[in-house]
């Protein structure tokens, strides 16, 4: 062939100069996204389309940590579908999480039931825990997160992107709706 298209001469399509970093997802903008996410299973344990989309300001730990590597660089409108292993998701099992307390370490009058969420004070903050047995005497409970072990598959559409305010970037999180309200 004699002529060949732009694309397979290598040339890049010409675009403004200086790039507008605030479209695509990046460091100090405020994302605000749809996800389903999936278990290995095929079971759905989250689903943001039922609600406002999620806002979050990019790199400030707001998220789990393979979720924003695997957006960076998307722009508004694009889809993308990813699976994090443990690792990369709410980290592995951690069996030392796995703790049995005394009967009467719980309030008398608190109904103890296998599921119940409940949250321990402790040295480090507030930490979500679940009961995941109990006797007469012994409540068996796991600090591990609901989804530690897994590997979770997303499949996200970015809804909106925004460069974030400097109040947002000093607290570290979003403002407005989806984001902090304070
Ligand atoms: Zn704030």
């Amino acid at each position: 062939m004699l002529v060949t298209s732009d694309e397979e001469r290598g040339f890049v399509r010409p675009r403004p100069w200086p790039q507008n970093m605030s479209d695509t997802i990046s460091k100090d903008m405020v994302a605000s996204v749809h996800y389903i996410g999936t278990l290995s299973s095929g079971d759905e344990f989250d689903n943001s389309r039922d609600r406002d989309p999620l806002e979050f300001l990019v790199g400030h730990g707001n998220m789990i940590p393979g979720f924003e590597d695997e957006m960076m660089g998307a722009e508004v409108g694009e889809k993308r579908t990813f699976t994090l292993e443990a690792e990369r998701g709410y980290g592995e099992r951690d069996e030392s999480g796995v703790q049995e307390m005394p009967r009467d370490a719980f309030p008398d009058e608190m109904p103890i039931e296998v599921g119940l969420q409940l949250v321990g004070e402790t040295e480090q903050g507030p930490l979500p825990f679940k009961i995941t047995a109990f006797s007469d005497t012994t409540v068996t409970i796991d600090f591990n997160h609901e989804l530690a072990g897994e590997a979770l598959t997303f499949n996200v559409e970015v809804m909106g992107l925004r460069a974030a305010s400097e109040e947002e970037i000093a607290h570290g999180h979003a403002h407005g709706p989806g984001g902090h309200h304070h």
